[in-house]
């Protein structure tokens, strides 16, 4: 079921101290290690109701006991989008907030809302990064003890996860003891593998299907760090990914493209394959438009007619190196039809949207989309593929 909701409202009670529970999803059914749980449970099936639950979500009925004693939560809105082992954080008097998805691919640990760079483009806004919340390593921790162990992809995500310093370790840990089998994704600035012990002690800790993703956007400092708004930022990208390769760290580099850098795409690539050319992946990015990106469009927003003749030599330079190239969030009829074939579906499954003209277009199933952040900038028509 896709666009599933990610917050519920309802009447919620919590005990605990913390105000707050995670737990996975039982419906209508029972298990052992009731404890790591809580059963969602109809009114046609109020005679699996057992005792020992972490919590409960009744749907039509409510026990006539028991509830002084108990974490429960009625009236949920969009109750029948809840299934069988998602990971559900149930809030006292607040929300109930899905943290992991049990029939989607793009599940994610967002382990912080803050960073320490201050990208120009950064699809959240400067009041959500600049938020003063201290992430909480114990809930992180709880979240992830709770996700199946046969899940195949898990991205860790911020903000910048590196914020955490050696709490990331300890999430990292975590991930490596509950998850032996999944494939982890790490988004991070790379800044903090510029620091020779921190590298050490993450990669020895690390799950090992682990791949780090990290942004570079120019060739040089100047460039890169006036995107990233962060003096010093390109040294200690390229710092933390020389870091990491030497310790046989997987490396996806992320090239966003946007006004400041179309132009400068072949000149990225050509450092990318002399400087770092052990990275394994390349994925250059169309922009999500929200947060920072939709303040600043003006500044940052370079329509896809436009980066399209500055794509294919970069992309070749990239292959030639051995490198793995993809373009991530570029709709087919915006590019040379010499990539279509390293053109990715991208975006997420709750974010991508299409126009009305792409219900006509023959390669709509194959093609990616858009944002549903970018879909509406003024400039963009499509051309849909007969
Ligand atoms: S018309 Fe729509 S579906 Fe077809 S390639 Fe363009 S964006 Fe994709």
């Amino acid at each position: 079921m896709k666009n599933r909701p990610f917050i519920l409202k309802g009447k919620i009670s919590v005990k605990s101290e913390d105000y707050y529970i995670i737990g996975r999803l039982v419906k209508n059914d029972n298990t052992d290690n009731k404890s790591n749980y809580i059963q969602i449970i109809d009114k046609e099936h109020i005679d699996l109701y057992e005792d020992g639950y972490l919590g409960y979500i009744f749907i039509d009925w409510i026990p006539a006991y028991d509830l002084d004693n108990i974490n429960y939560a009625t009236d949920i809105t969009n109750v029948e989008t809840l299934i069988n082992n998602d990971v559900i954080e149930m809030i006292d008097d607040t929300y109930i907030r899905v943290l992991y998805r049990d029939d989607s691919g793009d599940n994610f640990i967002q382990v912080t809302n803050q960073c320490n760079s201050n990208c120009i483009m950064c699809p959240d806004s400067d009041q959500v990064r600049n938020n003063h919340y201290v992430p909480d390593i114990n809930k992180i921790r709880k979240q992830i003890r709770c996700i199946p162990d046969d899940t195949e992809n898990i991205c860790i995500t911020g903000g910048e996860p590196g914020i955490l310093k050696y709490g990331l370790v300890d999430v990292v840990r975590e991930c490596k003891e509950c998850l032996p089998e999944t494939n982890f994704l790490l988004l991070s600035n790379g800044r903090i593998f510029s620091d020779i012990n921190f590298s050490n002690e993450f990669v020895k800790n690390a799950p090992s299907k682990i791949q780090i993703a990290i942004p570079i956007y120019a060739d040089n400092a100047i460039l890169h760090d006036s995107i990233t708004r962060a003096e010093g930022s390109f040294e200690e990208a390229v710092m933390g990914i020389k870091n990491l390769l030497q310790r046989n760290i997987e490396i996806e580099i992320r090239i966003v493209v946007l006004k400041q850098n179309y132009k400068y795409l072949s000149n990225i690539a050509t450092f990318i394959a002399k400087e770092l050319k052990n990275v394994k992946f390349v994925n250059i990015m169309a922009l999500e438009m929200s947060g920072n990106a939709f303040k600043n469009k003006d500044n940052v927003w370079v329509n896809f007619d436009e980066v399209k003749s500055y794509l294919f030599d970069p992309v070749l330079t990239l292959l030639k190196a051995g490198i793995q190239t993809s373009l991530y969030n570029f709709p087919l009829c915006k590019i040379d039809n010499r990539l279509y074939s390293i053109a990715k579906k991208s975006i997420s499954d709750y974010k991508v949207r299409f126009k009305d003209e792409c219900m006509e277009c023959k390669a709509k199933d194959y093609c990616g989309g858009f944002f549903f952040s970018t879909i509406n900038m003024k400039e963009i028509k499509v051309n849909p593929i007969k």
